[in-house]
């Protein structure tokens, strides 16, 4: 079979499949170009930004930024300025509130739209990662809340945000990092229903404003022996314009997000009652955890929002700088760069968004978003980083001017692996998955719709807000190989397909459940190419999905085939790793090919990020 049968073959099953969907050829059509990266501004934005633009909520994120201008974010920005316009506009709009109240609670009319405030955060942090982090950080305050059992404090939650209001997430302190059970801020109980707080929190998002702050605390008894790791922990609401307990409010000054307002603060005999608790012990845990797994997912959006505005600012620049009498874009290894930035810009728009299908569609009988959240922050997060590198090799020296939007994505986007559980926290969780995804599990698993593909329509899943922690050991995959059968005749996807195989046997040799100890190199290394392979995966059933044509595929893939390979190399060689077998680490090493016309296809197609009108602010 050539390739061009393969893309005609694809195609086929994509459309036949969204036809028994109900969707039309024509939606699919749009749904595959909204999946390439795209500018958002300029004048005119790039063509399949049209499909994001037509939601309300978005247009409105537009406005606001157009009207303001890339000029006065950089003025923000270089005097870590707080942004009251936006959080007064947001407000007046709603946004917020719109975008982020359950069904149960919005007087609104709203529900919590998964594809709907996932586009919203990849435009937000198109226009400014500073502003989108106080967006994420509301939703973090307010996830905890709806993951607790208190509905008088939900329904204030709530009530909060459609009065234009902000929400915050306080759980890191200052000594202990992500030890949650270091943490020292404490709660004693002062009488029947009655508590009072102590403590200090360093990284809260949102603190010089937000209405509620739900706090973690340890409950220590009244007879005060001492800070205990065994305590139970509490998640309670503080609300800090109403608390005379609470002192030494400053900002914290850091590299990334400069006009949001990362703070520290201090607390001291503040009283509350009983009705102020969210959620203790089990519950309480259950909270934090479903909150950072969707948090640190809702994250990588922003990821991809930043590198697109980048990539359109530095293919702008390369196609106006004139080097040798020719456009720079022209020089051939900045042209393979750009595509290869491209192209992996591509790869993270598909995973993330076929991620989404899979937290869209969970539940406690399907949980399998517990993988793909984590690998959405271990890779995902940090293949935005790498899209920065090659774009700032070739866009030079501009993208150092404090006057584009270039080199405050250079900042803001190497925070993103860091928050809401590091890369290493999210590769030692992935480690987990291996005996799971590997099982060959003859499950019958449905193959889920794809939201994008207009497959099933967006809509709030209320198991988010109701999930609880539970064995890893009972969620099945089906087999892992079946994702990349419909696209086999590509040579760098059968490439990745065999050397996937061949770690499935390494780690079935390795036994990695009961031999590998959590956090040690070896184990994060085979966290690292598992999550390698569950990102392919993702990526080739929206490939299959959206009709991505060959070429690009084989671009993405050749990236992918490259990335294991490098992980195999680390696992093979760091310190404590068993020696893997030559014939073993042959078939997972491997070399991708990628053609002139397939790397010509790709930098013809990165010309469709900008408008023939688009101009430089
Ligand atoms: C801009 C910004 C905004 C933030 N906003 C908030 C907020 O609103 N609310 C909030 O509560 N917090 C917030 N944080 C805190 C953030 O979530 C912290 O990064 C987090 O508490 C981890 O602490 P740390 O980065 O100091 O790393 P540490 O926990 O000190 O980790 C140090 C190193 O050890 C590794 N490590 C730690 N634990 C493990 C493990 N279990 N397995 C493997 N490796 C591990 C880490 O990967 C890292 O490399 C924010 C931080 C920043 C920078």
């Amino acid at each position: 079979m050539e390739r061009g049968d393969c893309a005609r073959g694809v195609m086929n099953l994509a459309r036949l499949e969204s036809q028994q969907q109900g969707s039309s050829d024509s939606d699919t059509a749009t749904a595959a170009e909204a999946i390439y990266p795209h500018a958002f501004s300029g004048g005119r934005p790039s063509a399949g930004a049209d499909v994001y633009l037509r939601e309300p909520l978005v247009r409105k994120l537009v406005e606001f930024f157009e009207s303001k201008g890339l000029a006065s974010i950089k003025e923000e920005d270089r005097h870590e300025q707080w942004y009251e316009d936006w959080i007064a506009y947001q407000g007046t709009h709603q946004l917020y509130a719109r975008l982020l109240s359950p069904r149960e609670h919005s007087r609104l009319g709203t529900e919590f739209d998964l594809l709907r405030y996932t586009r919203f955060l990849e435009v937000c942090g198109y226009f400014s990662p500073a502003h989108g982090y106080s967006l994420q950080v509301t939703f973090l305050g307010l996830c905890a809340i709806l993951l607790g059992g208190n509905a008088n404090l939900k329904r204030e939650a709530i009530a909060a945000l459609e009065a234009g209001g902000l929400l915050a997430f306080g759980v890191s302190e200052r000594n202990h990092g992500s030890d949650l059970l270091g943490n020292e801020f404490t709660i004693t109980e002062a009488g029947p229903g009655r508590f009072v707080a102590g403590g200090a929190k360093y990284y809260i998002g949102n603190s010089n404003s937000a209405s509620i702050i739900s706090i973690l605390a340890r409950k220590e008894n009244a007879r005060g022996t001492g800070h205990s790791r065994r305590a139970p922990i509490v998640l309670f609401a503080l609300r800090p314009n109403e608390s005379k307990g609470i002192g030494g409010a400053r900002k914290i000054r850091t590299m990334g997000v400069r006009s949001a307002f990362v703070g520290e603060f201090e607390v001291k005999d503040h009283e509350f009652p009983e009705s102020d608790m969210i959620a203790e012990g089990r519950q309480a845990w259950d909270a934090i955890f479903g909150t950072v797994t969707l948090g640190k997912f809702f994250l990588g959006f922003g990821s991809i929002g930043i590198c697109e505005h980048a990539f359109a600012e530095a293919a702008a620049h390369l196609r106006g700088r004139m080097l040798y009498g020719k456009p720079a874009i022209e020089m051939p290894h900045i042209r393979a760069t750009m595509a290869q930035a491209y192209a992996r810009l591509t790869g993270m728009k598909l995973y993330a968004y076929r991620a989404l299908d899979y937290v869209h569609a969970s539940s406690a009988e399907d949980r399998r978003y517990l993988l793909f959240t984590a690998v959405q922050k271990a890779k995902l997060s940090t293949e935005g980083v790498k899209v920065m590198a090659l774009l700032s090799e070739c866009i030079g020296a501009r993208g150092f001017e404090s006057e584009t939007y270039f080199e405050m994505a250079l900042r803001d986007v190497q925070l993103i692996p860091g928050l809401e559980g590091s890369t290493h926290i999210n590769l030692g969780l992935t480690t987990q998955f291996i005996p799971r995804y590997f099982a060959d599990s003859q499950t019958a698993l449905a193959v889920l719709p794809s939201l994008v593909a207009g497959e099933v329509t967006s809509q709030e899943n209320a198991y988010l807000f109701e999930a609880s922690t539970g064995s890893i050991s009972a969620i099945a995959f089906p087999h892992f190989l079946n994702a990349y059968r419909p696209l086999i005749t590509i040579g760098n996807v059968r490439l990745f397909a065999q050397a996937a195989k061949a770690f499935q046997l390494l780690a079935r040799e390795r036994d990695v459940s009961r031999t590998m100890r959590p956090d040690t190199p070896p184990t994060l290394a085979m966290g690292q190419c598992l999550a390698t392979i569950a990102y392919a995966q993702l990526v080739a059933e929206n490939v299959v999905r959206l009709n991505v044509p060959v070429p690009m595929v084989a671009a993405i893939f050749h990236a992918l085939v490259n990335d294991f390979s490098a992980a195999v190399i680390t696992l093979g060689s760091c310190s404590g790793s068993d020696v893997i077998r030559p014939d073993r680490f042959r078939r997972m090493i491997r070399v991708p090919r990628i053609s002139d016309s397939e790397c010509e296809f790709v930098s013809k197609q990165l010309a469709g990020i900008l408008p023939s009108d688009w101009r430089q602010e």
